[in-house]
């Protein structure tokens, strides 16, 4: 018997989830710049199927028809990102107006299909002339991202419905630049902690430059999830708070509290207290990307695995696992955390938390139990009932007492999962990565069901 659809209050918004590097290809097009994902793609081993990014899933030329498919969806707000290359091919200076012109046909299509835009301005993909002069280890590098962040916000600022500065910027600090499993590939551990402190800045010289361009609805995108302890010995409580203040709480309490936790500011470069002055700049709404929970334990002295991702010996926590249902990346599965962690950002900040946003949710299936049936469906149950169960933990947190105005699924169509290439397929929409046909998963229509389920109400 299937459960009846949960209904959300008046005004919670519905929406959908890309970026530029996993959906776009065309990376010569119109004078785009090359990007340290571009570099790191081409070294041979780093993805797993040995694909390209090259066409990906064809949005860069397919968009009107992606942008009808989100429409026929009947969703409120498209999240796309912006790539700096396209924009500044050499990270500053020269405008590349042909890149400032595509946005803004992408910008115009999902106006005319009644869907709010909500770019990002920077989901990992640097022009490789910043990353040549040291990246995001480089203060320079902040003040080149307010820069460009004025750019695109001059151009868009009229149009935008939401604005995401830069996304899950601790991803690319403990992947790109700590451990190396992303581009730029570095192995620095926590000689890598001035990439925070300089991505946090350029987070709030962003929000500061899209507000002066007259921009509406400034957020941002990080991942958080509770970090839970495998037992209960203060052994393994000061692992996972450390592991916590790494990944969730020195991105939070400088953006939602003006201070880091403690420990972490001494070792940050910079003016640090005037930098806070301006990371802190409030937002419009904080925006909160899930998909599993974390387990730690104290460490022994042996590298563990976070999915694919080792953490090396030295750490002071390692990750462990647990037996149970499994995304396609090998995540837990557990809606419960994403109730557990709405109620926990809305505790921790309290006041200072502006209403939250869902911007990302969602999953892959074991690869190979995607491709369309003899019937042409593609069955894709799984993902139906991980976004069903965790819809519904998002409406017990609003029970609860967490404010959010929106839930945005990862992704609409499939695309490039980094170092997965095209062994991950996250969209609600199928992509033949030979023809770039694109046909909608049973998920669609479940999607599709639910959304008008709200309309109904009204
Ligand atoms: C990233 C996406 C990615 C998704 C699924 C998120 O952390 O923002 O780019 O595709 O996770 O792995």
């Amino acid at each position: 018997m299937t459960r009846p659809l949960p209904r959300f209050p008046a005004g919670f918004e519905w929406g959908v989830g890309a970026s530029a590097y996993q959906t776009e290809g065309a990376l010569d097009a119109d004078g785009r710049g090359r990007s340290t994902w571009d570099v790191f793609c081409e070294q041979p081993g780093r993805i797993a199927d040995g694909s390209t990014p090259a066409t990906s899933a064809g949005f860069y030329d397919r968009y009107p028809e992606d942008i009808a498919l989100v429409h026929d969806l009947g969703a409120d707000v498209y999240r796309f990102s912006i790539a700096w290359p396209r924009i500044l091919p050499a990270g500053s200076g020269e405008i590349n107006a042909k890149g400032l012109d595509f946005y803004d046909r992408v910008v115009d299509e999902m106006l005319a299909a009644g869907l709010k835009p909500a770019p990002t301005l920077y989901h990992w993909d640097t022009p490789l002339p910043i990353e040549e002069a040291g990246g995001w280890m480089n203060r320079d590098t902040a003040l080149r991202f307010g820069e460009y962040a004025a750019v695109v916000a001059e151009r868009l600022a009229d149009r935008a419905a939401y604005w995401i500065p830069l996304n899950e910027p601790v991803v690319l600090s403990l992947l790109g630049y700590a451990i190396g499993g992303y581009a730029p590939g570095q192995e620095l551990l926590f000689e890598s902690l001035p990439t925070v402190h300089h991505q946090l800045l350029a987070h709030g010289l962003s929000v500061q430059a899209i507000r002066a361009a007259g921009g509406r609805s400034v957020g941002t995108a990080n991942p958080h999830a509770p970090t839970w302890p495998a037992s209960d010995s203060p052994e393994d409580l000061a692992a996972a708070a450390f592991s916590a203040d790494l990944t969730d709480w020195i991105w939070g309490d400088p953006i939602l509290l003006g201070r880091y936790p403690e420990g972490y500011a001494e070792g940050m470069p910079g003016p640090v207290a005037d930098d806070l002055e301006v990371i802190s700049t409030p937002l419009d709404f904080y925006g909160v990307n899930y998909y599993s929970p974390q387990r730690v334990a104290a460490p022994t002295g042996e590298p563990s695995l976070i999915q694919e991702h080792e953490i090396p010996a030295e750490m002071p926590f390692r990750a462990v696992e647990v037996d149970g249902p499994k995304t396609g990346l090998g995540g837990e599965i557990s809606p419960d955390g994403l109730r557990e962690i709405l109620l926990t950002l809305t505790e921790r900040y309290g006041e200072s938390l502006p209403p939250l946003i869902v911007t990302e949710n969602g999953t892959s299936q074991q690869p190979g139990t995607e491709e369309p049936g003899p019937d042409g469906r593609i069955h894709d149950d799984g993902r139906i009932d991980y976004l069903d169960t965790h819809v519904r933990a998002v409406r017990q947190a609003i029970e609860e007492g967490a404010e959010v105005r929106g839930y945005w699924v990862w992704s609409p169509t499939d695309n490039f999962e980094w170092t997965h290439g095209f062994t991950q397929r996250f969209g609600l929409v199928h992509v033949d990565y030979d023809t770039l046909v694109r046909t909608p998963k049973d998920s669609y229509s479940w999607y599709q069901q639910l959304i008008g389920a709200q309309r109904d109400q009204l």
